[in-house]
């Protein structure tokens, strides 16, 4: 059996995205899920990237990995192009429009984990078509925890794929309304029970700008978001947090609900820092004295 070298892995999308907000446009930025959680994970343990890309991408995005320590054994470069999303925000930036998908690469993308990822102890399932997460968990060997992500779209059209999947995971993490979609209730109690029903033993609700619940079948706990002054671009926010959740708890060793409400402690600051500015802008400025600054603050704040 090969030692992974790495701790964490991530599967994902990787996305050249253009993204408008009521004061700014950004054309041609590094996006995708996978890029966003890898980057988060990576102030905490080493991660490696399981994604795709076409032939066209830029080696200056690359770079930006590089320079995080991300271990890219697992990315795929294929003839073609890479996938490439377009949004706009609201004047609220609570609500947003997509205005192009299109797939290129990705349409094809079968993941393929490297021998020694399949070793790796912490996985994290990002959004992708749930077939491909189920790919996934064929070709690794018993990790000690799996989180899965996953969206509006693949709860509209592959519920039964997923929910198989969700079943062999540790924790789902979904945001409010696809919590509410995927199980018809309209309380966050009421539609967390339904999701444990499915057998991961933790249900992460995100509320985006209000933070997010922790629930297992026994208790609830509850994270407010670090109040920001002014954000900019909150695109792949909840890739952040659930990345830099994988990421501390990969380096804690544990899995335990402690360790993981201090995970999300840390993934909720990442979180904060990642919408500052827009694409990986602000985290590739910061490092982890700055982290740990934020955490202390946080702690103080929430104090009861
Ligand atoms: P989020 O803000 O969590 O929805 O994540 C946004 C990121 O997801 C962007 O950087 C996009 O490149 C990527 N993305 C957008 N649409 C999709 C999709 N259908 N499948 C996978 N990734 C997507």
């Amino acid at each position: 059996m090969p030692t992974p070298s790495i701790d964490l892995a991530i599967v994902g999308s990787i996305g050249i995205d253009t993204i408008e907000t009521p004061t700014e446009k950004h054309e041609e930025i590094l996006g995708g899920s996978v890029s966003y959680a890898c980057a988060a994970a990576s102030f905490f343990t080493h991660t490696g990237m399981v994604g795709v890309v076409g032939t066209d991408f830029p080696q200056a995005f690359r770079d930006t990995w590089n320079n995080m320590n991300i271990d890219l054994e697992g990315l795929q470069t294929v003839d073609g192009k890479t996938f490439r999303w377009g949004g706009v925000y609201h004047e609220n930036m609570d609500n947003r429009d997509t205005l192009f998908t299109d797939l290129g690469v990705f349409e094809t993308f079968s993941p393929e984990l490297p021998e020694d990822y399949k070793e790796a102890p912490y996985l994290f399932l990002g959004n992708i078509h749930p077939a491909l997460q189920l790919h996934v968990l064929e070709q690794v060997r018993d990790p000690k925890f799996i989180l899965i992500d996953t969206m509006d779209l693949w709860i509209n059209i592959h519920k039964e794929n997923l929910t198989k999947v969700i079943g062999k995971c540790h924790m789902l993490t979904l945001n409010e309304s696809e919590a509410q979609l995927f199980t018809g209730e309209h309380t966050l109690n009421q539609a967390a029970k339904k999701l444990l029903q499915l057998g991961p033993e933790y249900v992460l609700i995100k509320k985006g700008g209000n933070g997010s619940m922790l629930f297992t079948k026994d208790d609830i706990f509850l994270l407010h978001a670090y109040p920001l002054d002014t954000f900019k671009d909150p695109t792949g926010a909840g890739d952040t947090f659930a990345g830099g959740l994988m990421g501390a708890l990969a380096a804690s060793g544990k899995t335990d609900k402690e360790a993981i409400r201090q995970a999300m402690v840390h993934g909720s600051v990442v979180a904060s820092f990642g919408v500052e500015e827009f694409s990986l802008d602000r985290l590739v400025q910061i490092d982890r004295d700055e982290i740990e600054i934020r955490i202390s603050e946080f702690k103080e704040m929430s104090r009861i």
